[in-house]
């Protein structure tokens, strides 16, 4: 039985169904979310902005403690804003998608948004999280943890699908490199957590999938 508030920690690679999924499992459950890849976004777009040259690890680490993220946990209408600004939009531009997996790879950056993560994680009264590290980093004692996966023609179309983007070779070529640095940088790899269960959803629906996540917390929270 569960009697510390919920934590679900959803991980995966871009484009495999993490943020539809961890939505409609949160809005099922009642539950707060948190889209730690939009903190990763807004960082990013915070460092572009500032003009903090995205070559320099040194330069992204020392710019990125001066940012300021705030995440809202509303599963039907989150939010992300950085040092003041709504950056919901900006955050999916071509811009911020091609630069979020360097900064994301910079140490300094990942502790400071791991503890703003676990700082919502424990504000929380229970709350599905999703992002690449979550089962392993940052909610490593997390009940239940999974990790969603889709074979990458299937996330290619969705993401294209999702970004209005036409040419699905560059959609491909785009989330192939970003799981690429994701999976082989030194700090917090995407790697599947200890722990977790793995969900195929290549040929599942969304409601399929979700319900599959569901079943999952049921068992922690009211074991047969
Ligand atoms: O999930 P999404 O595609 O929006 O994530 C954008 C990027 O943020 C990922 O490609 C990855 O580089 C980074 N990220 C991360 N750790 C997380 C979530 C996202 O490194 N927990």
């Amino acid at each position: 039985m569960v009697s510390t508030p919920l934590v679900v920690a959803v991980d995966g690679p871009s484009g495999s169904g993490k943020s539809s999924t961890a939505r409609g499992v949160a809005t099922r459950l009642g539950l707060a979310y948190l889209d730690t890849g939009a903190m990763y976004r807004a960082m990013t777009w915070a460092l572009l902005e500032r003009g903090t040259d995205l070559d320099d690890p040194a330069a992204i680490a020392r710019d990125a403690e001066h940012v300021v993220i705030e995440s809202g946990t509303d599963p039907q209408a989150p939010t992300i804003v950085a040092d003041g600004v709504d950056v919901s939009g900006p955050i999916r531009s071509r811009r911020v998608t091609d630069h979020v997996s360097p900064v994301s790879a910079v140490p300094r950056v990942r502790e400071l948004l791991v503890t703003l993560q676990r700082r919502y994680v424990e504000a929380a009264d229970g709350i599905v999280v999703e992002g690449r590290d979550i089962g392993s980093v940052v909610a490593p004692d997390a009940p239940v943890k999974v990790h969603l996966v889709a074979d990458a023609a299937a996330r290619a179309a969705r993401r294209a699908l999702e970004t209005g983007d036409a040419d699905a070779a560059a959609t491909l070529e785009s989330l192939a490199r970003r799981d690429r640095i994701d999976s082989t940088r030194a700090a917090s790899p995407l790697t599947q957590a200890e722990g977790s269960v793995l969900i195929d959803g290549t040929h599942l629906t969304l409601e399929q999938v979700i319900d599959q996540v569901v079943t999952l917390v049921d068992a922690v929270r009211d074991p047969a």
